[in-house]
């Protein structure tokens, strides 16, 4: 199904935009002038106009989601206007508002038809091959050679060419410099309570990593009715956060047995514990924080090669642990729910942005992002679709 050779193509007429790429690991991304062909058969052109910095970009930047995948124009969290249809697509129109959606699933495989379209085989090898959804590749540095689109998106650009179904309406009343955090750490957050744990009212739940995800994790549990939510993070910053969006405890895990403060608070343990860190460490503390019967959810994303040891004694108590990715279900059915708590008042998006970028600004989001400093930095790619100016704190 590729189209387009992926080795040094000479592009098809084009436009000239600048967007963020990363030649290779280790080295900061950097700001270049790159060639993006016109959108092919069932490809849209999008008119990016803000992106949001995630932990995953990071993972990507630092090689620890494999080799091979650079040179990249990065990001996958992001909100933009159609601004041209390849030949045969339907569901979208110029001018529409719209949020990526990163696991833009075939429809036709297994994993599709079975209803889990986050596990869609084809689509999730096109995104580590660095390739639109569709299998081609539309991006070319000025010397002609093919970039990797990153994770099928690649939104830190002034435009990106994506998959039809790549993209998800909503309507115009939510500025895009918040539907921009939609696509990814909303959707990941929310359905890991609602579809792979299934939180019910009066359950008790603990959020092991208050990070963009963690904060959306909390929110949902909130929304959904959990009567305990306890936050636990090394950072008292992050806590006080998570205390304002709906934890009912915090506990500071950098000092003392967080697993056994969780199950003090609780009267023995949670029915549901999140990790949303992607480390071993913090897999068994969610593990151990539960009672038993009760099940940990892994949604943070860990790099290759990390393993995690469980002592087998406790599956007597039947815990069990499993994963969740993406919000473990349909995005493009979850989503416009989501717009609508967020266009009503109950989803508050707004405090989980802590910078507002231009786009030269990504390698030093990255880094706050390693230390673990601020919340969101969203990247405004063109200040008057996104409704949001780039510089300093919102
Ligand atoms: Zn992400
Ligand atoms: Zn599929």
């Amino acid at each position: 199904m590729t189209e387009t050779p992926l080795s040094a193509a000479p592009p098809r007429a084009g436009l000239q935009m600048r967007a963020c790429v990363l030649r290779e690991p280790g080295r900061p991304p950097a700001v270049e002038s790159v060639l993006l062909e016109p959108p092919g058969p069932g490809e849209v052109l999008v008119r990016v106009a803000a992106a949001g910095v995630c932990h995953s970009d990071v993972h990507l930047a630092d090689g620890r989601l494999g080799d091979g995948r650079w040179p990249i124009v990065l990001g996958h969290e992001g909100a933009g206007v159609v601004a041209a249809l390849g030949e045969g697509v339907t569901g979208v129109r110029e001018g529409d508002h719209v949020v990526f959606c990163l696991v833009a699933s075939c429809g036709v495989c297994e994993a599709c038809r079975s209803g889990r379209r986050t596990l869609c085989g084809p689509a999730g090898a096109e995104g580590v091959a660095g390739n639109v959804r569709t299998g081609t590749r539309r991006l070319h540095a000025q010397d002609g050679s093919a970039l990797q689109h990153g994770f099928t998106i690649a939104c830190f650009a002034e435009h990106a060419v994506v998959s039809a179904d790549s993209v998800i309406p909503i309507p115009r009343e939510v500025p895009m410099w918040q539907s921009a955090l939609l696509g990814c750490g909303v959707i990941t957050g929310f359905g890991a309570v609602s579809h792979a744990a299934g939180v019910r009212i009066g359950e008790r739940v603990a959020v092991v990593g208050c990070g963009g995800v963690g904060m959306q994790v909390i929110a949902a549990a909130r929304l959904a009715g959990a009567g305990t939510i306890v936050a636990v993070d090394r950072r008292p910053e992050k806590l006080e956060h998570a205390l304002r969006r709906g934890a009912t405890h915090a506990v500071d895990a950098s000092a003392g047995d967080a697993a056994a403060e969780v199950a003090a608070l609780t009267g023995g343990g949670v029915d549901h514990a999140f990790e949303v860190v992607g480390a071993a460490p913090t897999m068994r503390l969610a593990w151990d924080a539960l009672r038993p019967g009760g099940t940990a959810v892994v949604v943070g994303l860990a790099p290759q090669g990390v393993e995690v040891s469980l002592p087998a004694i406790e599956f007597l108590s039947e815990k069990s642990i499993v994963g969740s990715y993406y919000g473990s279900g349909d995005p493009v059915a979850a989503l416009p729910g989501l717009v609508e708590l967020v266009r009503s008042g109950r989803l508050e998006l707004a405090d989980m942005v802590s910078h507002l970028i231009e786009l030269d600004g990504v390698a030093e989001a990255m880094d706050r992002l390693r230390r673990g400093e601020g919340d969101r930095s969203v990247i405004v790619i063109d200040p008057e679709l996104a409704g949001a100016t780039a510089g300093g704190t919102p």
